[in-house]
């Protein structure tokens, strides 16, 4: 049973205005860039809510943690350049800081209401061994936020909106592939925007792994395992899934 399909949901491809919420900076362009991409071609607006403010990042040179973050900001900026993203949120917690599930969520709630979109989009919290802490509590809060933006009564200070699918990116159980191989070089563009992170001597070893993880998912995608391309995987669910529904893992 296609639950979309009976809600009349629009695919991933379809949707008009997304809003990306990523753990640090650059996570947002890892996880999604090509498909982002083609969404911001086909007119869809993309709004990112970036979670922490990256100070932890060990390889911008610089120790400073008001400097990492100035660093950290320009480049988060110059990929969503790249992409086509038309608006920007942060929420500013210190990365690894000592913020809860909550804290983001009672955040993200009036960003959500006022922007009303039609999808979010955020990292997979259930990706088995996901060990850190930005990533899990960011896509629990992401999720609950599906589940109570439109409640009134637990949130009364702004105006409900109810957002109807979510998409996760770095998820180990994807239910929808996106074929981005016309759109792979400006994502490799995009994330290598985050020169602090990427523009080292590990970059060649880094893009071999994109480009390879890449490919063995354009190969589920064509259901062919020698089909030349790339593409991106995300679990799509609608919010009806997202509570006491044991069949969406399989979904
Ligand atoms: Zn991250």
């Amino acid at each position: 049973m296609d639950i979309k399909r009976i809600l009349g949901l629009p695919d991933l491809l379809d949707v008009k205005k997304i809003v990306c919420v990523q753990p640090h900076p650059d996570d947002n362009e890892v996880g999604a860039a090509g498909t982002l991409y083609k969404l911001a071609q086909r007119g869809c607006e993309i709004v990112y809510i970036t979670v922490t403010d990256g100070r932890g990042s060990g390889s911008t040179g610089a120790t400073d943690p008001a400097e990492i973050v100035e660093i950290r900001r320009k480049e988060r900026l110059a990929a969503g350049g790249i992409i086509g993203v038309s608006k920007h949120f942060t929420l500013d917690f210190p990365d690894m800081g000592d913020y809860t599930e909550q804290d983001i969520l009672h955040k993200l709630i009036p960003i959500i209401r006022g922007e009303k979109p039609d999808m979010l989009l955020t990292v997979d919290p259930w990706m088995p061994y996901e060990a850190h802490p930005d990533h899990y509590k960011t896509g629990k809060a992401v999720a609950a936020a599906m589940l109570f933006s439109s409640n009134e009564i637990l949130f009364p200070t702004s105006e409900p909106f109810a957002v109807p699918q979510i998409a996760f990116y770095a998820t180990s159980h994807p239910n929808t592939y996106v074929d981005v191989t016309a759109d792979w070089e400006r994502k490799i563009a995009s994330i290598l925007a985050h020169k602090s992170q990427f523009d080292n001597l590990n970059w060649p070893m880094v893009k071999t792994y994109f480009d390879y993880e890449a490919g063995q998912l354009y190969g589920k995608l064509k259901q062919n395992h020698e089909a030349a391309g790339y593409a991106e995987a995300f679990k799509v669910l609608t919010s009806h899934q997202l509570h006491f529904f044991p069949a969406a893992l399989y979904s």
